[in-house]
């Protein structure tokens, strides 16, 4: 395949290569340069800006079917009254339609690869492959409740079904977070992962009241109880450690560990926090997260970049906080962070994991600076084309893959069953 006649964008030191062909064999790029001779399909990228693959660091995607359900809450009360009650009806098959619809909407943002943390991810990886996403796939696990042996088993099941299944899937362990994972517990998962050479993906240090309650506990903050328990490790996403201290983010740095920021969500609950300039200052390897549509609403990583670079200027009073040079990267460091060396970068022997942005819409125009008019004014529609592992997946705007239409049919009628009333207790307690 050739992109021929495009200009591209690195994210890492802003340059703007114009007048570009990038010739692309089986699942990654053969060569960047002038003039190259056709090789198989030719994408004419005149015009358009050719940029690498959005990584989503931390995302529960077949949330996407409880958008909107529980609004203008206290986090409690999002999970205690909604979220974890219809959990409780949660069936395989909606997991699969529900990443379905995930996967679509982060393609057509482009977004190539998701880290995803949920239930029954057998069905989020056929939803994947059907899509033609790459994703990094957890099963989330509680150390606590009457079932979790059962679930832990599940989770491991799992694992080993999809280890070595398909070049797209990647899989990891989730225990769900510290607050749900007795040490014992997460000690065994930590073994596991060791024996079995996976990554750990887990929620950590969220708001501040679970830094209290560590402190208080323990006598250590949740990072210092991940550090002592050796979760922190080069691979490890941790999602938010939104309220890390100063020290904190040293133990961090020191390990190599990522960290997935979901700056929607945050602003969702009223939380405004400077995490993330004291994370860049600190050198941490930081990613972007869209977290669950139930808190997010969408799925798209321009919006949360956006998000997120408002929020640290913000939090901090400060308008150089997050500035374009800093944020750009963010856009797709999760693919390095995930394992995928040079992910992110246009370079011979990369993956072909690229989306042509087309700017030819009003609120692209006039380009005194690109990479500003990609943080701050970018929509979905100025995403043209998505290849992922060197296939099309979204040509001129459209998914070569799903079928939407009887697609939103089938997530009408998941939602609708999974939010039908439930009594009794929540499948766990905030
Ligand atoms: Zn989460």
């Amino acid at each position: 395949m050739l992109i021929r006649n495009t200009s591209v964008l690195s994210f890492h030191n802003l340059s703007i290569r114009e007048n570009t062909d990038v010739c692309i064999k089986g699942c990654r790029i053969k060569r960047v340069g002038q003039n190259i001779e056709p090789c198989g399909e030719i994408i004419d990228g005149s015009g358009c800006y050719l940029i690498p693959g959005l990584v989503n660091l931390h995302s529960h995607t077949a949330m996407t079917l409880l958008r909107g359900v529980a609004e203008d809450v206290s986090v409690e009360d999002w999970f205690n009254k909604y979220i974890w009650m219809y959990e409780k009806n949660l069936t395989p098959h909606d997991v699969y339609v529900g990443t379905l619809l995930g996967a679509a909407e982060m393609l057509l943002s482009g977004v190539t690869f998701v880290a995803d943390h949920y239930f029954y991810m057998g069905e989020a990886a056929k939803a994947y492959l059907d899509a033609g996403m790459r994703a990094d796939l957890a099963w989330s696990v509680f150390g606590v409740g009457d079932d979790w042996e059962a679930r832990y088993r599940q989770a491991l099941n799992f694992t080993e079904e999809f280890m070595d299944h398909d070049p797209r899937i990647t899989v990891s362990l989730g225990p769900h977070s510290l607050y749900l994972c007795p040490n014992d517990f997460l000690t065994t998962v930590v073994a596991k992962a060791e024996e079995l050479e996976l990554k750990l993906h887990i929620h950590i240090s969220e708001e501040e009241g679970q830094v209290a309650r560590s402190l208080n506990e323990r006598g250590m903050t949740p990072i210092q109880a991940l550090h002592k328990m050796e979760v922190l490790k080069k691979g490890t996403i941790l999602a938010h450690a939104y309220y890390a201290t100063d020290e904190d983010l040293q133990l961090i740095q020191e390990s190599g560990a990522g960290v997935a920021h979901c700056a929607k969500t945050y602003m969702r609950f009223g939380d405004i926090h400077d995490f993330l300039p004291r994370a860049l200052e600190a050198g941490v390897r930081c990613g972007l997260g869209s977290d669950g549509p139930a808190s997010n609403s969408t799925m798209s990583i321009f919006e949360v970049a956006r998000d997120a670079a408002l929020l640290a200027k913000c939090s901090t009073r400060n308008p150089r906080a997050a500035r374009i040079e800093q944020m750009m990267p963010l856009l797709c460091n999760g693919g390095e962070i995930l394992g995928i060396e040079g992910y992110g970068t246009i370079e011979e022997g990369g993956l072909a994991d690229l989306v042509l942005i087309r700017p030819d819409t009003p609120n692209m125009q006039p380009e005194h600076n690109i990479f500003a008019n990609i943080l701050y004014s970018l929509g979905a529609p100025n995403v043209d084309t998505v290849i992922v592992d060197g296939e099309v997946v979204v040509r001129e705007g459209h998914l070569v893959k799903v079928d939407l239409s009887a697609l939103y049919c089938e997530a009408a009628a998941a939602a609708e069953r999974l939010t039908r009333a439930v009594s009794g207790t929540p499948m766990q307690t905030y």
